[in-house]
């Protein structure tokens, strides 16, 4: 396996990394920036971006992939795209006058580095509820743009009452034939522009105070069992599909152990993004922070970049 030395190694290329990348840059650290998947983060399969500033008409997630990643490469960012870092563990290597802190061991290479900035995101947390495991990717979906097609001109239900849940659920108007909005409460936590759209939209049902119990179906989904939170009674709905979006789960089993993390496992920062771990800062949604957005992700990795250029002049 290659093996590798940095001052800083960025873990993943999402809106935050590619927002680290660029502020190193500029700082002229020594860095890489490695990814998993294709640069752009979880947006890649957002159908429209409507607030990010500087986009007044919105832009596709894709589109704005790509350009946040073809900004860092016209400063000769090179994204090293489909490598993963699996595990992450402490030396203390000085080499050439340089103490080199952490060994991150990918699938095809191994980087020493001084710093890390986690910028890993997080992926859509599921139901675990009876019936699901065997029918993910036959009905069950988290990506209503990359499965929503499948369901065109049918009627399938999405789970959640957050902004990814109505945000999805509207997208789903523009190809099938109806939406049930299944949400545990009375009440969405989407933003209040995303509800009025949802509620004016009449292709969308909502199904209220109602949590899933069970997904029916042998070969793909028929249909899903829902049972009222007040009242405790049952109803059968015949859906194609089920696309769940109730929240998040971090990307952060690599670092586990090494920084402070709360109950989820979501990374504890302080406003410099430095974490409990001297050299290790995280940013956007793998981290415990307020709001979840590009906008704050970007933010993030400036902050993050700025301070590990610090970090190496203490
Ligand atoms: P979220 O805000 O955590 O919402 C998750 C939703 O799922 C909540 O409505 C929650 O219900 C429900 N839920 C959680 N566990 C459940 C369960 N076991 N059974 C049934 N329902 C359950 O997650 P998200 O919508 O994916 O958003 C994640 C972050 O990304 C947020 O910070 C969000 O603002 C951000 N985001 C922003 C945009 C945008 O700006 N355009 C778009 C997408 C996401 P309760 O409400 O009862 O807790």
């Amino acid at each position: 396996m290659e093996e590798l030395r940095t001052d800083l190694l960025i873990i993943g290329a999402g809106p935050g990394g590619l927002g680290a990348a660029l502020y190193a840059r500029r700082a002229g650290l020594d860095f890489m920036i490695i990814e998993t998947n294709m640069a752009g983060g979880q947006i890649i399969n957002t159908d429209l971006v409507e607030n990010y500033l500087g986009f007044k008409d919105g832009v596709t997630g894709f589109e704005l992939a790509r350009s946040l990643a073809d900004h860092c490469k016209s400063f000769d960012i090179d994204i090293l795209e489909y490598h993963s870092i699996e595990s992450i563990e402490e030396i203390s290597h000085e080499i050439e006058g340089k103490k080199y802190s952490f060994k991150c061991t990918g699938s095809k290479k191994i980087i020493s580095t001084r710093a890390i900035i986690v910028a890993t995101g997080a992926k859509p947390d599921r139901l675990n509820v009876k019936g699901e495991t065997g029918l993910l990717g036959k009905g069950i979906s988290f990506c209503a743009t990359c499965d929503g097609a499948l369901y065109r001109d049918r009627e399938v239900a999405v789970i959640g009452g957050g902004d990814t849940a109505v945000e999805e659920a509207l997208f789903l108007t523009n190809l099938v034939k109806k939406v049930y909005l299944v949400h545990r409460r009375d009440e969405l936590r989407a933003c209040d522009m995303l509800q009025c759209r949802a509620k004016e939209n009449k292709k969308i049902e909502f199904v209220w105070s109602s949590v899933v119990e069970e997904f029916i179906g042998d070969e793909k989904l028929e249909a899903i069992i829902l049972k009222n939170k007040n009242d405790g009674s049952t109803r059968k709905l015949e859906v194609g599909a089920a696309f769940e979006y109730v929240g998040l789960q971090p990307n952060s089993e690599a670092i586990k152990g090494l920084v402070d993390t709360d109950e989820s496992g979501f990374i504890i920062t302080d406003t410099t993004m430095k974490t409990s771990h001297e050299g290790i800062y995280a940013i956007g949604d793998v981290r415990v922070t307020p709001l979840r957005q590009v906008i704050t992700a970007v933010s993030d990795g400036a902050i993050a970049s700025m301070y590990v250029d610090k970090y190496f002049l203490k």
